[in-house]
């Protein structure tokens, strides 16, 4: 009996294998949706700085390349360098790096320097860590479900990276795009090749109509292209059928945490409050109780 076959033919050790699994997911979670955008926003900037290169008077150039060289020159991506506390820079030892449990132990604090650590890192482990068990309950032993634990993962990063900086990165909508054909075109979902490039192509589509006419009418920017990659990704996995209830469940659930917002916390209406976590769980929902959801409507509709 090899161990594939142990986690796969018991339940209850799957679902805590996927568990474990997902928790130690949940820690490099943490490390793409800090690091990410700063990897970004590097990018971006040393592109400018090419552009300028032509623009810019000569000494405020080399102003400008200096500090981006100085950038340039220390490697940052998601495993350099080791993770180090913002306030004393001590390096964080592996023992201070389990999922969860280390933030437990350090009571939330350095263990050089007692300042602070949020605690939305091991909020977000354990988060993955459930939303994964739940995909692993519903979807059961199959392929489609390792792909849908994937997909839940990116779900959690984008929401979380556009909470904090109003971005949904292409390095990470655009592959899962593709991915979400390449499953319908292998047979891995139940979802039909056909349905599935609908799906993208509807889902991008119709944001980008709303976009326009809200911007004809009001003349602001209501959404970003973000949005459209994100429908259009949740389309390809979903099939085109899940775009009603998806927009449907984002705009629900946007108008009530927008509306509580605004009412209980005084948040100021001209803040933008983003649009990527309503549509990733709206997707995430649609992805384990999609069917059920449309059945109960047309039974209630009396379709
Ligand atoms: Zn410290």
């Amino acid at each position: 009996m090899n161990l594939f076959y142990t986690i796969t033919s018991d339940p209850a050790f799957f679902l805590f294998s996927v568990f474990l699994l997902s928790l130690m997911v949940g820690s490099f979670l943490n490390v793409v949706i800090y690091r990410l955008p700063i990897m970004l926003k590097r990018e971006w900037k040393s592109d400018c700085i090419d552009f300028l290169s032509e623009q810019l008077e000569p000494a405020e150039f080399n102003k400008e390349l200096d500090g981006c060289s100085k950038q340039a020159q220390e490697t940052f991506n998601l495993s350099i360098p080791r993770s180090r506390c913002p306030s004393c820079g001590h390096q964080i030892t592996a023992l201070e790096n389990i999922p969860v449990f280390s933030w437990l132990v350090l009571r939330g604090k350095c263990s050089q320097c007692q300042s602070g650590i949020s605690i939305r890192y091991p909020i977000i482990e354990l988060s993955s860590a459930l939303l994964s068990v739940l995909v692993a309950y519903y979807l059961g032993v199959q392929w489609f479900t390792l792909a849908a634990l994937f997909l839940t993962w990116a779900l959690i990063v984008l929401s979380m990276i556009d909470f904090d900086t109003q971005l949904l990165p292409d390095s990470i909508t655009l592959p899962f795009l593709w991915l979400g054909l390449l499953i319908s075109l292998l047979a891995i979902s139940d979802i039909s090749l056909q349905d599935s490039v609908i799906g993208a192509m509807a889902g991008y589509l119709s944001l980008w109509s709303v976009y326009q006419l809200f911007k004809l009418i009001t003349g602001k920017e209501g959404m970003g292209y973000g949005d459209f990659k994100l429908l259009a990704v949740l389309g390809a996995w979903l099939g085109w059928q899940a775009l009603p209830l998806i927009l449907f469940l984002s705009a629900l659930v946007g108008a009530i945490v927008g509306i509580s917002l605004i009412l209980f916390m005084g948040r100021d209406k001209s803040i933008p409050i983003p649009f990527g976590p309503y549509l990733a769980s709206a997707g995430f929902i649609s992805l384990l109780w999609g069917e059920p959801i449309k059945q109960f409507y047309f039974n209630i509709s009396g379709l």
